[in-house]
């Protein structure tokens, strides 16, 4: 047995961190003297100390800690990889709003030199097997959006959910306040949607939509719905699943290839529905230069043709309406197993 100061030493951590952790319950001394109330460690709790020790220094919340050091190690392995995995995504989420935020207050003070204006197409299809179409598509001179819905009422929430942004194409956008307009809309899709969903957490719909700025796009995104951009020929997927087989992969419990076969492929984390706290969506400014092709897309696109295919497609196709088209018969030729939707929208120079 080692005293709290013996065992302090050898830890490296100090009496008043044993202390702590002892209150804590993260490490409970082996012995505590009755009379005097003095603190005694085994030798064997050193690797242990030291393990709660790091593990405060990742910032680990105490509760999960707590579980890592009652497993054995490969099992504790596990535990910190997922942990790390999840701290990743939410500092990348924080960071995309962060660079939205730049984006947007920077915008103000700068000039546009070069005048640019979307080119767009819109298609939705009931595909082949399914009896009927949830999905939504649209595409104004300012608003893309692609909304995918399910459960008994999915198709009037889809619905919804664009109905609820199309005001955005009407408005006149007051400069500055592009942030504010999209998560106005969104809200007000959100309560559309829950008006349809009563409370009905199984009923609502994904939603992904962009809203022009002149310059830029404003995106939110919630669901398994995508968007994609291809420039300079190559197609990048700029938004992330919010499904169970997404975060497994982000947690390195899944290859991607797992996910696309997974049976629960389409259980999603969040989306917008009828329960009481609809989780945020994610929202950030995306950069646009005259070439860009923007595609949003529902699962019945991709989950149908590959990412191969859909840029060979978008490479290829010159004009947003035919590639809309082609894309819809390639998930038919394909089986059409499900509702699928896409928006094109090209960015050009502004016809004067
Ligand atoms: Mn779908």
């Amino acid at each position: 047995m080692l005293t709290i100061g013996a065992f302090a030493k050898a830890s490296r951590l100090s009496p008043k961190a044993l202390r702590l952790y002892d209150e804590l319950e993260l490490l409970r001394p082996a012995r505590v003297d009755p009379e005097t109330g003095y603190r005694y460690y085994a030798v064997e709790q050193l690797e242990q100390a030291r393990l709660v020790a790091w593990l405060r220094r990742l910032g680990m919340p105490l509760a999960r800690i707590r579980q890592v050091c009652a497993l054995d190690e490969p099992a504790a392995a596990r535990e910190i990889r997922a942990y790390w995995a999840r701290v990743e995504a939410e500092t990348a989420t924080r960071r995309d709003l962060a660079a939205f935020l730049v984006d947007h207050l920077s915008q103000a003070s700068e000039e546009d030199t070069v005048m640019l204006e979307l080119r767009y197409a819109a298609l939705s299809d009931t595909g082949l097997v399914r009896p009927a179409n949830q999905d939504t598509a649209y595409a104004g001179t300012r608003v893309l959006a692609v909304a995918d819905g399910f459960g008994s009422g999915g198709a009037p929430a889809s619905t919804a959910a664009v109905e609820a942004l199309k005001v955005l194409d009407s408005e006149t956008l007051p400069a500055g306040s592009v942030l504010n307009l999209l998560e106005d809309a969104v809200q007000g899709a959100t309560r559309a949607v829950r008006d349809i969903a009563a409370t009905d957490e199984e009923v609502g719909t994904t939603l992904t939509a962009m809203l022009w700025t002149g310059s830029q796009l404003a995106l939110v995104h919630i669901g398994d719905s995508r968007a994609y951009l291809l420039r300079d020929g190559e197609l990048f997927r700029i938004t992330h699943d919010h499904t169970l087989v997404q975060s497994m992969v982000d947690e390195g419990r899944l290859t991607v290839e797992e996910a696309a076969a997974h049976p629960q492929r389409a259980l999603l984390l969040k989306g917008l529905t009828g329960g009481a706290s609809v989780p945020a969506p994610d929202m950030r400014l995306q950069d646009a230069r005259p070439g860009d092709r923007f595609l949003l897309c529902s699962d019945g696109l991709y989950g149908t043709l590959t990412e191969t295919d859909i840029e060979r497609t978008l490479a290829s196709v010159p004009n947003p309406e035919e590639a809309v088209h082609t894309l819809v018969a390639g998930a038919n030729d394909a089986g059409g197993p499900d509702n699928v939707s896409c928006v094109v929208a090209d960015v050009v120079e502004a016809r004067a």
